[in-house]
């Protein structure tokens, strides 16, 4: 929809010069107007911290947006200011006017996607043997050899999807419709969420927290369901394709007593979408319930990195704290941009790979500077993001999530 710039949402004639917009939430794009321009979520944006620059700032895209919406600047003119953002919501947490930026930022790349993008994700997404094909393809590719061949002659996204393959992956994939029985009296049965990053990079975590269900008391059963969950898409202008995946993800995983996601990301995704629907990370749902088991000591200092999901979307980020704090021995290392974001921000990484970068560099400048033993984050994207981060400051430093160390914790022997 393009509003008419002589008149004002509401219909009346607009004053000669004056460019701005009463409040309203009437026009199609609610909240669009209610940025006041207070400047109050800059010190919030990853991205606006990393440049200093309006234009990398909410304020400053929220402007954009308006300008398109009246007709007074192209949507092409604007699409990279806009795919620089990293997604992250701290703006929204900030913000005293209750401004919805995500919903206006993804209305815009819905009536504007990157028809190449999309298609090419949603391809690759949609299929359960495409993804093992790829992941496959990545392992080979990561061997050193490979490595520095690529880098000599591979075009620059290949060479970044290489840099952001995890140092050492590992995959889960349980028969379609497996169960695994609790160990002991049964207190209860989770449906476990295998997403397309975790089972194809991070099969540990999943396989980790399977048996830390069953040692716990609880029946974990693997229902066929899609390979992706849709959020890589809904946050890529592929709203519709991305929501219609998750729906049929949480229909193929509900009946239980919580649906379980070890990355955030998706968590966040599929709580958004139905919020009826208890959708938990394993570790909220054991602080739920209480862990039985004996915690035995893991030596290690370590620094926590919440994701922007936990944070800012579901407003839940102290699990992974209030369980670990209660294994002895290990240290938590406070660091100054803990809370904020680590650009990985979907497939932000190919986009924008500058911004990403820049993003990165804060947050691993920050984590190397509380010299932790091992990095702890919940979410996959988090952890490839930061790992490459590290990397390229020549660290090698480890990044878990949290359920390992608990698992190393209860099976220690
Ligand atoms: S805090 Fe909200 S109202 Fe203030 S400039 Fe940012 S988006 Fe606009
Ligand atoms: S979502 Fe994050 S990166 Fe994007 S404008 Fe808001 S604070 Fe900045």
């Amino acid at each position: 929809m393009k509003l008419d710039p002589q008149t004002t949402p509401d219909g009346f004639p607009r004053p000669e010069g004056n460019t701005h917009l009463p409040c309203d939430s009437s026009d199609g794009l609610p909240g669009l107007f209610d940025c006041m321009h207070c400047g109050l979520c800059l010190q919030s944006c990853p991205t606006y911290l990393a440049t200093g620059l309006e234009t990398d700032s909410p304020r400053g895209r929220l402007t954009l947006l308006r300008a398109e919406m009246e007709g007074r600047i192209e949507a092409p003119a604007i699409g990279n200011a806009l795919d620089r953002c990293v997604q992250c919501h701290a703006c929204e947490v900030v913000c005293p006017s209750d401004v919805p930026y995500n919903s206006l930022l993804q209305g815009f790349q819905e009536r504007h996607p990157d028809l190449k993008t999309t298609q090419r994700l949603s391809y690759w997404l949609g299929s359960t043997r495409r993804l093992r094909a790829i992941s496959g393809l990545a392992r080979f590719m990561q061997r050193k050899s490979i490595q520095a061949l690529a880098q000599k002659v591979a075009p620059k996204k290949l060479q970044r999807m290489l840099q952001a393959i995890p140092q050492t992956p590992t995959a889960f994939h349980p028969t379609s419709g497996a169960s695994y029985p609790a160990i002991g009296k049964q207190r209860g049965r989770v449906s476990l969420h295998l997403g397309c990053v975790d089972s194809n990079f991070f099969g540990n975590v999943l396989q980790q927290t399977v048996e830390l269900l069953n040692q716990e008391g609880f029946a974990v059963s693997i229902p066929a369901q899609p390979s992706c969950c849709g959020a890589l898409e809904a946050h890529s202008g592929a709203g519709a394709v991305g929501r219609l995946r998750g729906t049929d993800t949480l229909q193929a995983l509900s009946g239980f007593d919580a649906i379980l996601v070890t990355a955030a990301g998706c968590q966040a995704f599929l709580h958004q979408l139905d919020p009826r629907e208890k959708v938990l990370d394993p570790l909220e749902f054991l602080l739920e319930h209480g862990i039985r088991s004996e915690l035995k000591p893991v030596v290690q200092q370590f620094a926590l990195d919440t994701p922007c999901h936990k944070q800012n979307i579901l407003g839940t980020p102290d699990a992974a704290l209030e369980i670990l704090r209660n294994i002895p021995g290990l240290e938590i290392l406070p660091h100054p941009y803990a809370d904020e974001c680590c650009g990985a921000g979907g497939i932000a990484f190919l986009r924008e790979p500058e911004m990403t970068d820049a993003v990165g560099k804060r947050k691993a400048a920050a984590l190397l500077s509380v010299k932790p033993q091992v990095v702890v984050s919940a979410n996959s994207g988090c952890r490839i993001q930061i790992e490459a981060s590290l990397r390229k400051q020549g660290s090698d430093l480890k990044i878990v999530h949290p359920i390992s160390l608990l698992h190393q914790s209860i099976f220690k022997k």
